[in-house]
């Protein structure tokens, strides 16, 4: 059973020069502990895409399905990540990865243990005492990162996380997602614009064409990751 199977999606906006058909008849099936990449040119429809699954968007018709419940609101079993870390600025780095957990109810002991040891996983723990304002792009969009698998949703739905970030810092988070993606079996569903990017990180890549947002090919990739 796939982890998420979306059939015969589509979405309209109503915009303000009428409708625009945003997805058209999408099919896709994730399966657990797959890692799919998202390509296709701006306004191909992939933000729409992640923010259904999200629940953060209603879809205009079709099925959207996690686990074999149709989605209609956001869910702890699936985290998310955009490309601007929305981090709270009076909260500490450790007080924003602990955020969710708290939410979900979980004791400070538990919370303080799961949030340092994510921490340490994308090489902060000396800055868990530190503010937002005082790290760097690429170190905020690690304590977003860190937040949404401490939370340990299933899936992690990820809008261009790494997009506002340099070539360096954009090299090294790819491959501190691929190692938490491989040590903790998750499922990810990343959308890039940079095809590079998306071959390096997915064992599947969706490629999606604009106008009318739809998915043109799915391309295995067949290169292990070392
Ligand atoms: P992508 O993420 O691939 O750039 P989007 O999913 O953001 O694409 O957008 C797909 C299409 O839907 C685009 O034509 C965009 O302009 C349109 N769109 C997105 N959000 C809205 C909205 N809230 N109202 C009207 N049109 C929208
Ligand atoms: P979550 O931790 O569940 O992912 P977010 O931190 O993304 O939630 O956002 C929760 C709410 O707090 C949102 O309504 C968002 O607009 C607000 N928020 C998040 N970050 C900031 C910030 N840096 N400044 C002000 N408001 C924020």
């Amino acid at each position: 059973m796939p982890k998420i199977n979306i059939r015969n999606l589509s979405k309209i906006y109503q915009g303000r020069h009428g409708e625009v058909v945003a997805l058209n008849d999408v099919n896709l099936e994730i399966q657990a502990n797959e890692f799919i990449c998202v390509v296709g040119p701006s306004g191909c429809g992939k933000s729409t895409l992640l923010n259904i699954i999200a629940g953060l968007e209603n879809k205009t018709s079709g099925s959207v399905m996690a686990d074999n419940a149709e989605i209609i609101k956001p869910g702890k079993e699936r985290g998310v990540v955009f490309q601007q870390y929305a981090l709270f600025p009076w909260k500490t780095v450790l007080k924003n990865v602990e955020f969710g957990l708290k939410l979900n109810g979980v004791g400070k002991q538990q919370r303080r243990e799961k949030a340092m040891e994510y921490l340490d996983l994308v090489g902060l723990t000396e800055f868990a005492n530190a503010y937002p304002k005082e790290l760097s792009g690429g170190m905020r969009q690690r304590v977003a990162i860190a937040r949404a698998f401490t939370a340990e949703p299933d899936i992690l739905l990820m809008d261009e996380p790494f997009g506002a970030l340099d070539a360096q810092t954009r090299a090294q988070l790819q491959e501190e997602l691929l190692h938490i993606w491989d040590t903790k079996k998750k499922t990810c569903f990343f959308i890039t614009h940079d095809v590079d990017e998306a071959v390096l990180l997915a064992q599947k890549v969706v490629i999606m064409s604009a106008r009318p947002g739809r998915i043109k090919e799915i391309i295995d990739v067949d290169i292990p990751y070392p």
